[in-house]
Parts: structure tokens; sequence; C-alpha cells
């Protein structure tokens, strides 16, 4: 007999946490469903924790870390009360959720998007209004300006956008300020901005300078090659940043996290040059791909999104066969994070064949 309990019956549609199996960590190479970094750890930050870390894992961390925000701080140009640290952006995002809005209210997304938004939405109670892309895969500003009523406390703007890799130009960020009203916040989430090199682009920091009711969060986990380590941050006015904490979890980001993130912005013309490299092989895939017949949207990021449809199992079976994980979205298509160029060789070799099976998917449909 299953046991009955009191509990927050809102959450009951959701999946509960414990289901499936254990499964095997993949950390090969040819794992590219989660837009890691492809490359290993930078031996500076390696030695960092190493040495100034491993010593003290009996003590807790610095509870706000100081030496990230201090760095941050200069790095950004804005005090170091506008900055929270979180256990991955995952965390600020989590914080400006949970801070901003509860039972009644509303939090605006993009949709498709990061799948982590509803899911973070339903755990505080908030309700999630979910805004179609345009035909084009991209942020539609105008209904999500739209969309906002008295109960709306909070509009994400995922830029560049997961998965579908497209980005949201000044031009439409802009217009959407202008709409908002002032009270209404407006999240920058911005966990591939390093990688978004095209220049009309959006920038949360231009936008946060101007209007007070913006909020960037950036992360250490993509770009810089942080992600096992869990360190994010969201940047904001200091007012909207102290209320962010109040649903902070204490102790989140460990001491390892902020050492290697100093490290990491230590070492910042090697991860500039990485990411070079990502954003080169992620335009030498695109032209391939595109060469091959396949319509892949520009990306800002460090992946590319494949809209397959109804056929995307047959293209997910082929990168199953060549030993690729990607991403998959049920009924909707695939997500690849950019590797090494070998392996993007495998990408584009499996992308050819998928490409045969596809068109006669289609044909036959
Ligand atoms: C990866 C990702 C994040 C944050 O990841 P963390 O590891 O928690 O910092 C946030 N937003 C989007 C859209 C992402 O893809």
């Amino acid at each position: 007999m299953t046991f009955a309990f009191r509990h927050r019956n809102d959450l009951d549609t959701m999946p509960a946490s414990n289901a499936g199996s254990p499964q095997p960590l993949i950390r090969d190479r040819f794992q590219l469903s989660n837009n890691e970094s492809p490359f290993d750890p930078l031996p500076s930050v390696r030695k960092a924790i190493a040495d100034d870390c491993l010593p003290f894992i009996g003590r807790y961390p610095d509870f706000r870390g100081w030496d990230v925000i201090s760095r941050l701080s200069e790095r950004f140009g804005v005090g170091m009360d506008s900055i929270i640290l979180g256990c991955g952006s995952s965390e600020v995002l989590r914080m400006a959720i949970c801070s901003l809005a509860g039972p009644g209210d509303e939090v605006i997304i993009p949709w498709r998007s990061f799948e982590a938004y509803p899911a973070l939405i339903a755990a505080s109670g908030a309700t999630c209004v979910k805004v179609p892309l345009t035909a084009d895969l991209r942020h539609d500003v105008d209904a999500m300006a739209a969309a906002v009523n008295d109960r709306t406390r909070l509009i994400i703007i995922n830029n560049p956008n997961n998965p579908t890799g497209t980005t949201v130009s000044a031009d439409e960020a802009e217009r959407l300020m202008q709409s908002v009203p002032g009270d209404v916040m407006v999240l920058f989430d911005e966990a591939y901005v390093q990688f978004n090199n095209d220049p009309g682009a959006a920038d949360g920091m231009v936008l946060l300078r101007k209007y007070p009711n913006v909020i960037v969060a950036q992360t250490f986990s993509k770009a810089y090659g942080l992600a096992g380590l869990r360190v994010g941050y969201g940047i904001a006015r200091p007012e909207v940043i102290g209320e962010l904490g109040k649903t902070a979890l204490a102790f989140a980001v460990t001491d390892v996290a902020q050492r290697a993130a100093v490290a990491s912005m230590d070492a910042q013309d090697e991860l500039d040059e990485r990411v070079e490299r990502v954003i080169a092989e992620r335009n030498r895939v695109t032209v391939a791909l595109r060469g091959q017949g396949w319509d892949v949207p520009d990306s800002g990021s460090n992946y590319l999104w494949l809209g397959l449809g109804d056929h995307t199992d047959c293209v997910a079976a082929v990168f199953r066969d060549a030993g690729i994980e990607v991403h998959v979205f049920p009924g909707g298509g695939i997500r690849i994070s950019m590797g090494l160029p070998e392996v993007n060789d495998a990408v584009i070799a499996a992308c050819a064949t998928a490409k045969q099976l596809y068109d006669a998917e289609c044909a036959a449909a």
C-alpha cells in the first residue's frame, strides 16, 4: 500500500525525482548533450584547487564568496552589493524565481527554452506562462511583453536561447524593456554569453545600467569549463540582490568552486582562446550541416539545434549508433554541443547519414 502524507498538492503533476534506474555517467569526448567545455581543466585551476582548497575541506566556505564577488565587481564595474553567487546560475535562477514569485503569481518564459525554467517555476508555486518562439525559433519579445499582467513577477529572457542557439537583438531587448512596467523584473539568462559574437545582440549589463528592473545571470559552467563545480552569479541593483539572497541556500558555493572561479578569471586569455576555438568549430559545423541540406539556425552559443519534429527519433538513433551522446527533445529535435574537432567531424558524418533517413521518412509521411 502506498503511503499518503500531507504535502503540496500543486506538485502532484510533476514526475517523482526517484524514478528511473542508475545510468552510467558518460564523460568521454563524445558526450555532446550537456553543452560542456570539451577541454581538460586548465593546469592553473587544477593547481589552485589542490594547493588552496584540499587542506581546508573540513571547513565551511566563505559564506558570500567575497573573493569571487570582488573580482566580478571589478570586471563588471558594479558594487560588490550588486552581485550574488549561486551553486551554478541555476541557483541564481531559482533564487530569482522563489524570491519574486509564489502561488498566484506568474513568470513569463520563452518556449521552447531551458527545461529547468518550468520546473523551477513549478517548485516556487507560481504559474509558468510559456510564450512560443517565433517561426524562426527566436524570442517573440512583443508577445512576451503582451503577456504581462498584474500577476507577472518575472520575465526570463534566454540569450542565446537553449536549445535553439538563437539570440535576442539589442533592439528587441530595448523594445521589451520599454514596454514592460518598470517594477516587473526581467532576468537575462546569459549562460552562453561568451560564445555570442553577434555585434547586434542584446547585452544584459548594458541594459542593467539603463533599467533598474534587470537581473543578469551568468555562469562559470560553460565557457569557463567548471560545470562540475557549480558556480554562477547574478548581477542586479543592490535592493534586488538583497531580495534574491533571502531564498539562497547557505554555503551552497563550495570553496573549491570559489577558488576555481578566481583562478579561471586569472587565466582569462587562455579561456578566451578556447572560446574562439569553439566558435570556429560551431561555424565550421554549421556550414557543413547546411551544405548537407539541414536547416540550422544561426547559433550564438556552443551548440547547434536541429528541429526535427516527428522525425526526431530516426535522427537520434543515428547518433546513438555512432556512439555520440546528444540531447534529444522527443518530438522536437536534437541539440548538439560542440566538441573537439575530430568529434565534430564524427557529428558531421552522422548528420550526413541521418539526412538520408530523415528525407526518406519525410517523403513517406
Ligand atoms: C547551463 C545553463 C544554465 C546554468 O547552468 P549552471 O551550471 O547551473 O550554471 C543556465 N541557463 C541556461 C540556459 C543553461 O543552458
